[in-house]
């Protein structure tokens, strides 16, 4: 059978970029590479911290009836027997006999040949796989060291309720933010960052006087949607998607995804939850810890479990549409022909490098001075200096990173002060004082609006 040559996709675009540049590696590449985990280079971790920091600010410092909470990854096993984990937290799996290759039953016929190695009649009968990671605690073996590494945030704030109730004043409705790692033994990753092992969550559970739910749902779902407008996302990239009675979990009320519309061949997938979770978490934890997980108002002097609005993020993913999001192949016409110009039109609050500094030429002291220009910018934002090559391939470097501010320096600089700052998405160049520079980027940061 002949090999067509695969044409590479959009998502693979999108990958290579990161690994040329310096945003996304596969976890140990220089021995072969680990499936479903990822690191973050120099520019990767910029990306990811000042999504991390857009959501932490909007969550907590802007909502004052939020307060953050970090726990631990390890947790005890009670927590996942209470939470339904040990349990239902499983895909159907089969593995094929000749090749050893494993697949979730739900994604591939089973009537078909092996997709890997093309045997017939080859896959075992399915059988439930659980997808937490499991290991040890101390120096024992045996049941009672064995431990989980959590496979979602949620449960580490249910566990907390009473201890920030008790220790923080806080009053019902109110809300605990957090953000950190989880991990899932996926048994298919796919679609680069997107469905990984080890993943970053962004979780806010809401508590809520039973029947208040109603209320705070739909506030929810509006707050969470107009984040990602801030954010400067495309909003007809975005859309709502309703949990039909299968999706459902059985205590649940009523649950959304927020669905994001990624490149080919990804398409539309979920991103975030908003879920109304009931009393479910917090009347299991109290039944299996024996302690009530109840609220005292203290003004009506009322008694209950409170109801839960959860809004759960992906980090990781939320990396992947900022990526996805921005990325962009403009077709320029030069004299020279036509020019592909590789961009990313991330906002300004999210591109890992905000200003660009860059010398027309290296002698004359001028780049000397472009240096101690870069210098005094730092304080105010993530910079970058550079002094190689032509700056036409300088400029067109930070595109492909989404710098969205390069300022040059040149010959008139010493003569008056003046610097040239140019816009990434229009190209255009304007001529302003050096002093007035910071003012302008600000202004422009605010303002900003992607076309
Ligand atoms: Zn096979």
């Amino acid at each position: 059978m002949a090999k067509n040559k695969k044409k590479q996709t959009e998502l693979d675009k999108i990958v290579s970029l990161c690994r040329r540049r310096g945003f996304i590696f596969q976890s140990s590449e220089i021995y072969g590479g680990l499936n479903g985990a990822y690191d973050y280079g120099p520019l990767g971790v910029q990306l990811k911290n000042n999504i991390r920091d857009l959501w932490w600010k909007e969550m907590t410092q802007m909502h004052d009836d939020i307060v953050g909470l970090d726990a631990s990854i390890l947790m005890a096993s009670k927590v996942w027997e209470a939470s339904g984990h040990i349990k239902n937290f499983s895909d159907p799996m089969v593995d094929c006999k000749e090749c050893k290759s494993r697949f979730r039953a739900d994604q591939i016929d089973l009537e078909a040949p092996c997709p890997v190695c093309g045997s017939k009649d080859s896959f075992t009968e399915p059988r439930d796989f659980n997808l937490m990671f499991q290991t040890h605690i101390g120096a024992n073996s045996g049941s009672a060291s064995e431990i989980y590494l959590r496979p979602e945030t949620a449960q580490g704030i249910y566990v907390n309720f009473r201890n920030v109730v008790d220790s923080s004043r806080v009053q019902i409705p109110f809300g605990i933010a957090q953000i950190g790692k989880s991990f899932r033994n996926e048994i298919t990753t796919k679609n680069f960052i997107f469905r990984s092992c080890e993943f970053e969550q962004m979780e806010m559970q809401f508590f809520c006087k039973p029947g208040d739910d109603e209320k705070w749902f739909p506030y929810w779902r509006e707050q969470r949607m107009a984040f990602y407008e801030k954010m400067g996302i495309r909003m007809d990239h975005l859309r709502w998607h309703q949990h039909g009675p299968k999706e459902l979990a059985f205590y649940a009320k009523d649950a959304y995804d927020i669905e994001y519309n990624f490149v080919e061949p990804m398409q539309w997938q979920e991103l975030e939850g908003v879920h109304s979770r009931t009393d479910y978490d917090l009347t299991q934890h109290s039944k299996f810890c024996g302690k009530q997980q109840d609220y005292l108002d203290p003004v009506t002097h009322e008694k209950y479990i409170p109801y839960v609005v959860e809004t759960s993020a992906g980090l990781t993913r939320n990396v992947l549409m900022a990526l996805c999001d921005a990325y962009d192949e403009e077709v320029l016409t030069t004299e020279k022909g036509e020019d592909v110009r590789t961009v990313l039109h991330f906002h300004p609050n999210l591109a890992p490098v905000k200003v660009a500094v860059l010398p027309l030429v290296k002698k004359d002291g001028i780049a000397e001075m472009a240096k101690e220009l870069e210098q005094s910018l730092r304080e105010e934002f993530p910079t970058f200096y550079d002094q190689g090559g032509a700056i036409g391939r300088r400029y067109r470097r930070m595109d492909e990173i989404g710098t969205p501010y390069c300022v040059t320096v040149d010959y008139d600089t010493k003569e008056d002060n003046t610097v040239t700052l140019r816009f990434r998405d229009s190209m255009e160049q304007v001529r302003i004082p050096m002093s007035e520079l910071v003012a302008t980027i600000k202004e422009s940061t605010k303002n900003y609006k992607r076309k």
